[in-house]
């Protein structure tokens, strides 16, 4: 009988789907955070990779062509997005496109939800297109919280990990300074051109120096940023009801997809913190210690000895990458906090504690909705004045998050909104959030009489 993996279906996703090295590679990156794609690829290309963004939301329609409805929203728009760019790749250099050149950067997660399907699925889709058969699909995972060997040669591996997480808190500051600043901007326009100044510094600087790993300089245009960000706030405008988000990544994340919900929620006259990126990176990196240390005790009560040893030193690794993203976060907030009063960013720890003191879930059952539920808890703890929790239609651990959170938040009589994004245009969708806001505002105002 023949093996089922040595069938070409299979051969094709095991062979196609991978982690490749990179090096000399077109490797093109979903612009799921717009900055932090922007970033991400800058990191990339001072290791010799030459990363570009694709263009979002432009191949929708061919997304939705060849997926059946039944596939998470944000898989239709990153398919979309990469058959729209490689046509257009195709059309553009013509009888020179050479497949074989370019990679499609897609992670995944292990676990029970469908994104660690996305990029088998989308394997099957590209090979529909003789043309795009031999473009290869590169993954980092959360099974091995992210590692990046075996996309970059190892002694590179860890030095781009490290400058992508500092990218990462990079961004996450950067957009902390906006929702912090821009509800109250004297000039309107002024935040996002000064941010978009600091990232176009941040990319040239990454570009050319980053594996150099420039912190001192990338900490010095954030903190120059939130300097000059202070000086654009009207201090006469009243703060505003402070709206938490939380919820899938992708959604949250890609204005394109939850149709710039943090700017609606502006416009109607709230002050927004979304959860950071760093949030996802931090949690997956702590269940890398909690699945070790689960394994450590396996393996001594089973008296498998022999695996105790490697898998201690695993643990001790992953010890010590936490402590560095620990500092390195720490060490990012402190240079913008001194400046300016952004929202400081929740610790997965203390996210963890609350889960187990209020027995209301636990990171044992993993995905995002830890985190969502966790978080919300922690908005709520911060004086928050309403919590939107933004997913894909259908999403499996948004849709527990939100059984959860509804009648607790109800109990505390704290606005909550869920809101569900696939393409289509809700007519409903501004005057629920409108409502909303308006709720969290008459919420402010109760706290502030002392009611
Ligand atoms: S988190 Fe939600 S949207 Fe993402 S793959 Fe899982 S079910 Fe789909």
């Amino acid at each position: 009988m023949t093996n089922v993996l040595e069938h070409p279906t299979f051969k094709r996703i095991t062979d196609r789907v991978g982690k490749f090295n990179l090096k000399g590679k077109k490797l093109l990156i979903p612009d799921m955070a717009p900055i932090g794609a922007r970033l991400f690829a800058a990191s990339f290309r001072s290791f010799g990779v030459d990363a570009e963004v694709m263009e979002t939301c432009k191949g929708l329609d061919l997304g939705k062509a060849f997926t059946s409805g039944k596939e998470c929203y944000p898989c239709q728009v990153t398919l979309g997005d990469v058959l729209f760019h490689l046509n257009r790749e195709k059309e553009r250099l013509g009888k020179d496109f050479s497949p074989e050149n370019y990679v499609y950067f897609l992670p995944e997660a292990d676990g029970p939800c469908r994104f660690g399907m996305y990029n088998k699925f989308q394997r099957l889709v590209l090979d529909r297109f003789p043309q795009f058969a031999d473009v290869r699909i590169a993954y980092l995972s959360t099974a091995d919280a992210y590692s990046t060997e075996g996309i970059l040669p190892p002694e590179e591996a860890s030095l781009f990990r490290k400058l992508s997480y500092v990218g990462m808190v990079v961004v996450d500051v950067l957009d902390r300074i906006t929702w912090r600043v821009r509800p109250y901007e004297r000039i309107p326009g002024s935040t996002d051109r000064l941010i978009e100044e600091a990232v176009r510094k941040l990319e040239a600087l990454l570009s050319e120096r980053g594996r150099k790993l420039p912190f001192k300089e990338m900490y010095e245009i954030v903190e120059d940023t939130a300097e000059k960000a202070k000086a654009l706030i009207d201090y006469r405008i009243p703060r505003k009801p402070k709206i938490g988000i939380v919820g899938e990544i992708y959604l949250r994340t890609h204005p394109g997809s939850n149709q710039n919900l943090i700017r609606l929620i502006e416009r109607f006259g709230g002050e927004v913190v979304n959860a950071s990126l760093s949030e996802w990176f931090n949690f997956v990196s702590y269940e890398g210690l909690r699945k070790l240390s689960r394994e450590i005790r396996l393996a001594w009560h089973l008296r498998y000895h022999r695996s105790l040893w490697p898998f201690t030193k695993r643990l001790i690794a992953q010890g010590l990458e936490v402590g560095y993203q620990t500092i390195r976060q720490r060490q990012v907030y402190r240079r913008v906090l001194d400046k300016l009063d952004i929202q400081p960013d929740h610790s997965v720890w203390r996210i963890e504690s609350h889960l187990r003191k209020s027995g209301l879930f636990s990171f044992q059952i993993g995905t995002e909705a830890a985190l969502s539920i966790g978080g919300a808890i922690e908005y709520i703890l911060e004086g928050f004045d309403g919590i939107v929790n933004v997913f894909p239609f259908t999403c499996m651990p948004s849709t527990v998050c939100a059984a959860i959170l509804r009648p607790i938040l109800a109990r505390y009589r704290i606005p909550y909104l869920d809101v569900a994004y696939d393409d289509s245009i809700q007519p409903n969708r501004e005057m629920a959030i409108r409502t909303f806001v308006y709720q969290a505002s008459q919420r402010r105002f109760q706290k502030a009489k002392g009611a």
